[in-house]
Order: structure tokens, then sequence, then C-alpha cells
């Protein structure tokens, strides 16, 4: 996929109209096409922490504090749209777009003890040379990739 503005979370670079590929899946950290081949991407189907909707109200509320968190990546549609906690899934209300599972500690509260410094919000966190860096991919989401 391009985008058209994108920090690479390997080489904290800035790239512009270039080709990323995400880390994890529904989540805006990227790699550019030099960085791809060097560090671990992570595959949906071989993550497994999922837990499915329906959810409980306490789990989306956990859910949706997660989303809206500083510390965290929130879980995203291909569009890089921050997606919607409701009881029945994660959803993105501009595209239209469905996520029916999520980290089983993004719904629990327990994701607030993670040391958030760590930045990527995954249980398998990859060390940072520059925590500063991750912090900052956190807090500023890359544009909208382009349509075509
Ligand atoms: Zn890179
Ligand atoms: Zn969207």
């Amino acid at each position: 996929m391009t985008y058209r503005r994108f920090m690479c979370v390997g080489c904290l670079r800035r790239w512009t109209n270039s080709s990323a590929t995400k880390v994890l899946p529904f989540m805006p950290a990227f790699l550019c096409s030099m960085c791809e081949s060097r560090e671990r991407i992570y595959r949906e189907e071989e993550i497994d922490n999922k837990r499915f909707a329906e959810w409980t109200p306490d789990e989306v509320e956990s859910l949706a504090v997660y989303q809206s968190s500083y510390w965290f990546l929130p879980f995203v549609c291909e569009k890089v749209h921050v997606l919607q906690a409701l009881p029945n899934g994660l959803r993105c209300s501009k595209c239209d777009f469905w996520l029916r599972w999520a980290y089983d500690w993004t719904l629990n509260w327990s994701w607030q003890d993670i040391d958030g410094t760590g930045g990527s919000g995954v249980t398998v966190r990859k060390p940072s040379p520059d925590p500063l860096g991750e912090i900052s991919i956190a807090l500023q989401p890359p544009d909208e990739p382009e349509d075509e």
C-alpha cells in the first residue's frame, strides 16, 4: 500500500508517497520498503490472543478507552481511521468496515498496567532503540493512504 506520508518504525525516517507495510495488522505502525525485510512483521493468522465479539459493556469500555489512550497504537481500518469500539466489534463508520476481534489485553483493562514507553502496544514488544521516536509515532498517526 502506498501512503502519502508515514514515519518508518524501523529507521524512523519520514517518507512521502512511498510504499509501507504494517508491522501489526490493523495498527498504524509502518515499515518502509527498505526496513521491511529486516523487521518482524506480524500476520493476523499468527496472533493467538484474539478475542472475538460479542463483548460485554465493561470490555467495550476498556477497548474504547484503549482506542483513545495516549500511549498505545489504536486499531485502525485500511485507511488508518481509528475504529470505534462497539459490543459486536470495532467499526469504521467512514469505510463501513468491521473488525470482529481485539487483543484480549485491550478488553480487560490490563493494557493500563503495560509500560507505555514500549510504544507499540503489543504484548510481544520489540525493543526500541529510540523510545521517544516510538512515542511520537503513537501520537502522530500518519495521513490517510491514497484511495487508488
Ligand atoms: Zn525504514
Ligand atoms: Zn476507515
